[in-house]
């Protein structure tokens, strides 16, 4: 990958319990919580526990069965929350051009409003 995996990033003592988080949803795959600076009525991060910076590092290396759950939980993490019917954003910020700040890997579900733009 463009950058080795930095298991001092945030998310990384979030998972390890050393900083804490509001979880909503855990299981052997994935953890899910609020994020801190909240962008809409919901946002919460998923995140598979894997030591994956990027979708590409994470789509190449990690066995099915992460893949797998992570992409189970972010599901269920909307219908947990009730965003099903209303529906719901997700988004995935990656390396630089996609801004993204914290490097492991996580998606961002937004849910609570109506979103219209699609990028800024
Ligand atoms: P990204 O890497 O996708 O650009 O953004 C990282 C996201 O993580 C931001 O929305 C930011 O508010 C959130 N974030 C950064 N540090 C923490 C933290 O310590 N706890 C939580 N819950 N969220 C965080």
């Amino acid at each position: 990958p463009r950058l080795p995996y930095d298991p001092d990033n945030v998310f990384a003592k979030i998972l390890r319990g050393e900083i804490p988080c509001k979880k909503v949803y855990e299981d052997d795959f994935a953890l899910a919580f609020h994020d801190i600076s909240p962008k809409a009525p919901v946002h919460i991060l998923v995140l598979p526990k894997g030591p994956y910076v990027s979708w590409d590092d994470f789509s190449a290396k990690a066995p099915d069965a992460e893949i797998a759950g992570f992409i189970r939980a972010v599901g269920t993490v909307a219908r947990e929350q009730g965003l099903v019917d209303p529906g719901y954003r997700l988004l995935a910020n990656i390396g630089q051009h996609g801004g993204q700040e914290v490097p492991h890997l996580h998606v961002h579900l937004f849910g609570g409003r109506q979103f219209y733009g699609m990028i800024s």
